[in-house]
């Protein structure tokens, strides 16, 4: 029996635990989110694209909120300001990649992960 092609995580059920929240906005269109281990950080991934075709400039952050399993807001972290991609008919899905860290420290069991796409300024 081979175990090439495994991709079983080396950091056991880490990604299984981590539940995670995608919240969209009108114009900013969040794809997936992924989190893996990295050192003493949590590195939180995913993309982001327009919701609508168009290639008048915009730009999006994505907020991400780390809450323990009972709720309660443990880190919260900002992507930078990023352009969206140029959305245009026919061309399929063009998306921009983003990356944050959270601090191994405060990681708890069974979290949620909350990403909420947003464009321009906000006050979160
Ligand atoms: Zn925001």
């Amino acid at each position: 029996m081979t175990l090439a092609g495994c991709r079983c995580p080396q950091t056991g059920a880490f990604d299984d635990s981590v539940t995670f929240t995608m919240n969209s906005s009108r114009n900013v269109k969040l794809l997936w989110a992924d989190s893996h281990r990295q050192d003493d950080k949590i590195v939180v991934h995913g993309a982001f694209s327009r919701q609508s075709s168009g290639s008048t400039p915009m730009t999006a952050h994505v907020d991400v909120q780390m809450l323990s399993s009972n709720g309660e807001l443990l880190q919260q972290v900002r992507t930078p300001e990023m352009k969206v991609p140029r959305k245009l008919p026919g061309k399929g899905i063009s998306s921009e990649r983003f990356e944050v860290e959270l601090d191994d420290d405060g990681f708890t069991d069974n979290p949620t992960i909350i990403l909420s796409a947003h464009q321009g300024n906000c006050d979160v």
